[in-house]
């Protein structure tokens, strides 16, 4: 029987007293259960291992996101659909109502550090592991009871909670900047945590007193925090800001008391390689390979993320051996500004609004990129899958439209002329991926 004390334990004797003879020890051990399981119970990974040695781990094949993606069907060990799944999305993001299990599993749809769309599963069991191990993990300001407001892109369902400790209320981060401030105002949050975008509008509302909350302690998550959005938020809120580093592949890092981003090492394994897929030193960046011992219903096997990482090669002062990520190089992503209608006032629009009305515009969208060159000028540009006519890429383009159209206006603010363009994006290995990009400063208009 799983006795959750005995969790707390473990978790917590895990980080502070294993060395990297013990982890290692553990992760091979826990890899191997994996692999046996995956091959057994997934159709997709009995046919992708079937040339290869399962007992040698660093020759398995790579796997990421459009793997995953076309392949979910076979590859998922509970016999739901790729359609089933993506209807269901869809659906959800109509009616903005996320608070539903599908046949028992949260089901979402990621746009997730690595970009792209992609299909985030968990089942309630899954979700359950890694809500204790934050629980028992996350260094929480001792207070008498943490009420977390907590600006979340999708999911929903079994973040809410209101028990003797802890508080968690969601906000909608698809709520414009006013209604968010509202509703922080009136829930007066001792934690707030959100990605760094939204924060970074947050802070300057503090500072001009519109936002009235004084939280304990701030956590960014789901974009790059850059050490400068990370000073002015700690200015502005006058308290410290700490990263929590989660793709929809795994729960990969959590900060320590010292505020350094310790690496998940008992339940996710991290492979940190280079361009030739051979292991960086510590130091140097490299591309985020996945291994994740808690989604057995969706097997995360060396799964390979966009985003580049780097290993500090220091070990960290709290005295924990999982290792420290020194810097996480994945996406970054920039405020879109609108023009308000009848006034050169410019208006904030989060770059989720732009992100998700590209991605539930259709299936065909492998890589896309948004970029702003004046207020009144959008470039979309779109990298579709193999042999999409044209009828379709018209669909497209009229479905981004209507929905840009509807994020402009609620926003009270002009619609920019919007420009489509059909490219190959590539990720350069050097850069960060900016999806959503703002090629003006905002004093643009005085
Ligand atoms: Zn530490």
């Amino acid at each position: 029987m799983f006795n959750p004390l005995r969790f707390l334990w473990r978790v917590n004797s895990r980080f502070k007293s294993w060395d990297e003879e013990d982890i290692n020890k553990y992760q091979g051990k826990q890899i191997k259960k994996l692999i046996k399981h995956a091959n057994k119970k997934s159709r997709f990974y009995s046919t992708f291992y079937s040339s290869y040695n399962i007992d040698d781990f660093s020759n398995l094949p790579f796997m990421n996101k459009q793997l995953f993606m076309d392949n979910f069907t076979q590859l998922n060990t509970v016999g739901l659909t790729r359609e089933e799944c993506i209807n269901h999305c869809l659906e959800k993001e109509q009616s903005r109502d996320f608070s539903e299990y599908y046949k028992g599993y949260l089901v979402g749809m990621s746009t997730g550090t690595s970009g792209n769309r992609g299909l985030e599963f968990v089942s309630k069991m899954e979700a359950f592991f890694m809500q204790l191990l934050v629980f028992f993990r996350f260094p929480f300001p001792k207070t008498k009871k943490i009420h977390l407001a907590f600006i979340l892109r999708v999911f929903s369902p079994g973040f809410g909670h209101n028990g003797r400790k802890i508080r968690i209320t969601y906000v909608s981060p698809l709520d414009t900047i006013e209604a968010i401030i509202e509703k922080l105002n009136t829930l007066n949050p001792n934690l707030i945590s959100g990605p760094p975008s939204v924060l970074q509008v947050l802070a300057r509302a503090r500072n001009e007193g519109s936002l009235k909350v004084s939280p304990l302690l701030i956590i960014s998550y789901g974009e790059v925090l850059s050490s400068n959005v990370k000073k002015i938020v700690e200015k502005d809120f006058n308290c410290s800001v700490v990263d929590v580093y989660k793709s929809s592949e795994s729960f990969i890092a959590l900060p320590c008391k010292h505020g350094n981003l310790h690496i998940n090492e008992d339940t996710t394994f991290i492979e940190v390689l280079d361009k030739n897929n051979k292991p960086v030193e510590p130091g140097k960046p490299g591309f985020v390979v996945v291994t994740d011992f808690i989604k057995r219903k969706t097997p995360i096997i060396r799964y390979k993320l966009n985003d580049l990482i780097t290993i500090d090669p220091k070990p960290c002062s709290c005295g924990s051996k999982f290792r420290v990520i020194k810097e996480v190089h994945g996406r970054a992503d920039d405020i879109i500004l609108g023009k308000k209608i009848g006034s050169d006032e410019l208006r904030f629009i989060l770059p989720d609004y732009i992100r998700r009305s590209i991605i539930s515009s259709s299936e065909y969208i492998e890589e896309y990129n948004a970029i702003q060159t004046s207020p009144e000028n959008l470039t979309i540009k779109l990298q579709l899958v193999a042999n999409v006519e044209k009828q379709a890429k018209k669909d497209i383009e009229r479905t981004i439209q209507q929905s840009l159209e509807s994020i402009f206006s609620k926003h009270d603010s002009e619609v920019p002329e919007i420009e489509f363009l059909y490219i190959s994006i590539k990720q350069d290995f050097d850069k960060k991926l900016r999806r959503i990009q703002r090629n003006f400063e905002e004093d643009f208009l005085n």
